[in-house]
């Protein structure tokens, strides 16, 4: 079993502060310390290597490599920018609509009971990829917060990875 992680300012752990945990959070099948950043190298690469969903004009969406529950996505601008007031007006519109989209394509896929949806902003809010900003989607059902610990634990299967993309890249 996994014990609730303190984090510094952060007061007494609950149940969304060890969902959003900073040493489990989003880093992509590119992510090499020597290649700087994940998020912006990802669209260079296939889709299938780097689990992208979607790609709009100025976001594209990819699943999470360690996901908290299946399906679990980020929607993350082209443009390396860290801070959500740094989006440009176009940027910010599609953001929302491909969360928008996401959601409606992970229920009609997974008839997911709801979401949490959300971005850290910076390394004291949680966030493991802090320089480029990416908002969370992550669908729920009731119950699942019980197989949390152990999700946490298991090791993530290339092969289900795969076929939750093609599931859900092809409902897109
Ligand atoms: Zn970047």
């Amino acid at each position: 079993m996994t014990e609730p992680v303190p984090q510094d300012g952060a007061g007494v752990p609950d149940a969304l502060q060890r969902l959003w945990t900073p040493h489990r959070l989003a880093y992509v099948q590119a992510s090499k310390p020597d290649e700087g950043c994940p998020f912006c190298n990802a669209p260079s690469q296939s889709d299938e290597d780097t689990l992208v969903l979607a790609r709009g004009e100025s976001v594209y969406a990819l699943l999470n490599l360690y996901p908290y529950n299946p399906g679990h996505l980020m929607v993350v601008p082209y443009r390396h920018v860290a801070d959500y007031t740094d989006l440009t007006p176009e940027e910010t519109v599609e953001l929302a609509r491909f969360t928008q989209r996401a959601m409606a394509v992970v229920r009609e896929v997974s008839s997911a009971h709801g979401f949490n949806i959300g971005m850290n902003q910076g390394v004291i809010a949680g966030a493991g990829i802090a320089a480029h900003l990416h908002q969370h989607v992550v669908p729920r059902w009731g119950g699942d917060a019980n197989f949390m610990p152990i999700i946490g634990h298991t090791k993530v299967l290339p092969q289900l990875l795969t076929e939750t993309r093609k599931l859900l890249a092809n409902a897109w």
